[in-house]
């Protein structure tokens, strides 16, 4: 169900179908828009009858929703989701830049890294302490040590940190010293874990599974929002194909598919998504193409001394090229959407 509130519905009217809701004995989300709020209702098991709703004041139209996801739903929220990350923004006019190493490997390496970051103008530096290797004997990430880290690179160079959480207590962890809590591919579909993040109030930057289809990446995003936290970051990573001249297959028509259903942000990973030095670059600037909000790009002062995923880092010189010529790609973008609206004004 969904509650559409006229667009001056005041906020007591809002409250008041809140409150009728929780009556009831379900959960009411409200996620105020550019003209209206609407309000979406879940905990329900079978069909809600909308007349409970309908004449409440202040309420426009009380909707079934057939599809299986409601919250990440552009019927919820028409316009695109702006997510505050620290003190800067995802999802808004501006491209996002995450940029950083695989994983924090010592105080040098992050210093050295953030230089370039900050100079790039990026607000976003990634880094993971709590690293999901394929082998048990690789490097498994510093810890809490590494995460103490970011906060001085925060604190020096001013840069919002993105980070990993495998488990309850890594999201304990980042929720504590991190701006936003990076849940991995492989856990993308940790349903404990996602509600448990769902109840924390930072933003969730949410990578793809592997196999996951569309359907099972947005309820995903669903199962956090579902606990009352709205602030979902998307992120295409690339999935597991036949083919094998890449790390990954990286799935780019996901972006538009995402657009055209949720008013989440959709950021790409052409780092993870390719595994190759030579791939990164092309995928970045087809990544902004399709139309990301952002994109996140694992960097390494030195590539082939890289504890974890060298073959795919950027070296900083490299990352300075990438930031400049997807940037003047997003912008020429955004002129050709605005020459588009215009276009159209003029036929109307
Ligand atoms: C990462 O970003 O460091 C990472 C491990 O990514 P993924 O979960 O996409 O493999
Ligand atoms: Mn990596």
């Amino acid at each position: 169900m969904l509650i559409v509130m006229k667009s001056g519905a005041s906020e007591s009217e809002i409250e008041n179908v809140l409150e009728t809701i929780e009556a009831l004995g379900y959960r009411g989300h409200a996620l105020p828009g550019e003209n209206r709020t609407a309000i979406g209702l879940t905990g329900n098991r079978g069909a809600v009858d909308p007349a409970h709703f309908e004449n409440l004041p202040g309420v426009a139209q009380a909707i079934r929703v057939t599809q299986p996801y409601k919250l990440i739903s552009k019927d919820l929220r028409p316009e695109k989701s702006v997510i505050k990350v620290g003190n800067a923004e995802i999802g808004g006019s501006e491209l996002a830049m995450i940029a950083g190493p695989c994983a924090i490997e010592s105080r040098e390496q992050l210093i050295e890294t953030a230089e370039t970051v900050v100079e790039s103008g990026a607000k976003f530096f990634r880094g993971g302490a709590y690293k999901p290797r394929t082998s048990p004997y690789a490097f498994q990430g510093m810890g809490e040590d590494g995460l103490k880290m970011l906060v001085d690179i925060r604190d020096q160079f001013g840069l919002n940190i993105v980070t990993e959480a495998m488990d309850e207590h890594g999201v304990d962890a980042v929720e504590k010293y991190g701006d936003c809590i990076q849940i991995g591919a492989r856990n993308m579909q940790n349903f404990s874990l996602l509600k448990y993040a769902g109840k924390t109030r930072k933003p969730i930057l949410l990578k793809r599974g592997m196999s996951a289809t569309l359907d099972e990446f947005l309820l995903a995003a669903e199962y956090i929002m579902a606990e009352g936290n709205y602030d979902v970051i998307l992120c295409e990573r690339g999935i597991r194909t036949f083919a094998d001249h890449a790390r990954n297959t990286l799935d780019l028509s996901i972006v538009p598919a995402v657009n055209r259903l949720s008013h989440l942000p959709i950021i790409v990973d052409p780092s993870h998504g390719t595994g190759h030095n030579y791939m990164v670059m092309p995928l970045a600037r087809a990544g902004v193409a399709v139309g990301a909000d952002g994109l996140i790009i694992e960097v390494h002062p030195h590539p082939e001394r890289a504890l974890c995923d060298g073959a795919q880092a950027m070296t900083p010189v490299q990352y300075l090229e990438l930031f400049d010529e997807v940037r003047r790609i997003h912008a020429a973008m955004a002129v050709g959407s605005q020459r588009n609206e215009e276009k159209l004004l003029t036929v109307a």
